[in-house]
C-alpha cells in the first residue's frame, strides 16, 4: 500500500481530524466534488437529475459506528421515511446501510431489528436494501445478520470485498443461498494476513469473482451488482457477459457519484442497467478521507482548489 494512501486511510480512523477539518468551508466545499449535499433532499433532487440521464441509484446515509440505541432508532426510522420517499418520487433507488450505524457494536440483536424493520418496509414500498461491508472485524457477524434478515426477506443484498482472501469461501457461501451480491474492491486498511495489498492481485481476485458471478447468475439468476470505476475489468465483464450470451442487465454496474461521470453514462447509453451510489449527510470526513486514499490523485486536485 502506499505511504499516501496508508496516512489517508490513518486519518479516515483519527478523531481530532474528524472534529476539526469539517470545520473549514474549503474542506466542505471540496467535498461537493463527491457528495450532491448534506441532506435527504439534496440526495433525492440528484437521484431525479441521473434518472433522467437513464441512472439508477443508491442513497446512502454516511455514518458508522453509533455509540447509542437512540441512534440506531433514529438511523432506521430515517431510512424508513427514504423509502416512503422514494416511492413517492417514482424513483428506482435502491438503499445502502451500515451495520455500525444500525447498532452493530451495541448488540447485533437490536442491529437484525432494525435490518428487518427496513427489509420489511422497502417490501410494503417495492424496493431493495443492500448492506454494505465494512472493516475485516465486522465481516463475520455482518454475514450472520445479513444471512438471518436474507433468509426470510429477499429483497436485500450484501456487499462483499475482494481484497480480503477469506471472501472467496464468503461468496460460495452466499451463491448457495442465492444471494444478491455487490463485489467491491475494499475501502479499508487491512493487513496483509488477511488481504492482498497490491493492485494487481485485488484486481485478479475481483476479476475471478466476477465471472463466478456470471455463471452463477445464469444458473440462479441473482443480480448482482458489479461495483467499480475500474474500466479494464467493466471492459472485460461486459465482454465476458457477451460472450456468455447473457442479457446485458443481469448485472447492474454500480459507480459513486462524480466519479467515472463518462463511464456511467456510456454504460446507460448501451443499455446496461447502471446504478449510481448517491451518499449525504454530515458525518463524511471518514467516508471522504477512504475516497481519497482510492485515488491519492485526488489529494492533489484538492490542493489546487484550495491554493489556486
Ligand atoms: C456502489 C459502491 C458501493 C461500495 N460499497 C463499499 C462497501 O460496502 N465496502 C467497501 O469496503 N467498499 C465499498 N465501495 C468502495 C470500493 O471498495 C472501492 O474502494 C472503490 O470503488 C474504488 O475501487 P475501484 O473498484 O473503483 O477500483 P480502483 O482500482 O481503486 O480505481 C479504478 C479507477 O477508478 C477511478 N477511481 C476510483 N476511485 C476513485 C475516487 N475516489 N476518485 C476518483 N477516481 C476514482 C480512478 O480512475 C482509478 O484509477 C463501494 C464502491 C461502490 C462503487
Amino acid at each position: 500500500m502506499g505511504i499516501m494512501r496508508s496516512v489517508l486511510l490513518w486519518g479516515s480512523r483519527n478523531e481530532w481530524l474528524r472534529s476539526q477539518l469539517p470545520k473549514y468551508g474549503i474542506v466542505r466545499r471540496a467535498v461537493s466534488r463527491f457528495m450532491p449535499g448534506e441532506r435527504l433532499e439534496d440526495a433525492l433532487d440528484a437521484a431525479e437529475l441521473l434518472k433522467a440521464d437513464g441512472l439508477s441509484t443508491v442513497l446512502t446515509k454516511l455514518g458508522e459506528n453509533i455509540t447509542s440505541a437512540d441512534e440506531a432508532n433514529a438511523v432506521a426510522e430515517h431510512y424508513r421515511e427514504v423509502l416512503d420517499k422514494v416511492k413517492t418520487r417514482g424513483l428506482d433507488c435502491h438503499i445502502s446501510v451500515k451495520l455500525t450505524q444500525l447498532g452493530l457494536d451495541l448488540n447485533p440483536e437490536l442491529c437484525v431489528q432494525h435490518l428487518e424493520s427496513i427489509v420489511k418496509h422497502a417490501e410494503t414500498t417495492g424496493n431493495f436494501v443492500w448492506v454494505d461491508m465494512e472493516y475485516s472485524q465486522y465481516v463475520d457477524v455482518t454475514l450472520e445478520v445479513f444471512t438471518r434478515v436474507r433468509s426470510v426477506h429477499a429483497n436485500t443484498g450484501l456487499c462483499l470485498q475482494a481484497y480480503l482472501y477469506r471472501t472467496a469461501d464468503d461468496l460460495q457461501k452466499l451463491l448457495s443461498i442465492p444471494a444478491a451480491i455487490r463485489l467491491v474492491k475494499g475501502a479499508y486498511a487491512e493487513p496483509e494476513n488477511i488481504a492482498y495489498q497490491k493492485k494487481q492481485d485485488v484486481d485478479k481476485q475481483y476479476y475471478a469473482f466476477v465471472l463466478e458471478l456470471l455463471k452463477r447468475t445464469q444458473a440462479n439468476n441473482a443480480k448482482p451488482g458489479i461495483a467499480t470505476h475500474d474500466k479494464a475489468i467493466i471492459e472485460r465483464t461486459q465482454a465476458a457477459i457477451g460472450a456468455m450470451e447473457l442479457p446485458k442487465n443481469t448485472v447492474e454496474f454500480q459507480l459513486l457519484y462524480g466519479i467515472q461521470r463518462e463511464e456511467q453514462l456510456r454504460l446507460s447509453r448501451e443499455g446496461y442497467k447502471t446504478r449510481v451510489l448517491i451518499s449525504y449527510g454530515s458525518y463524511w470526513f471518514p467516508w471522504y478521507m477512504r475516497r481519497l486514499a482510492e485515488r491519492p490523485a485526488n489529494v492533489w486536485f484538492v490542493m489546487k482548489n484550495i491554493f489556486g
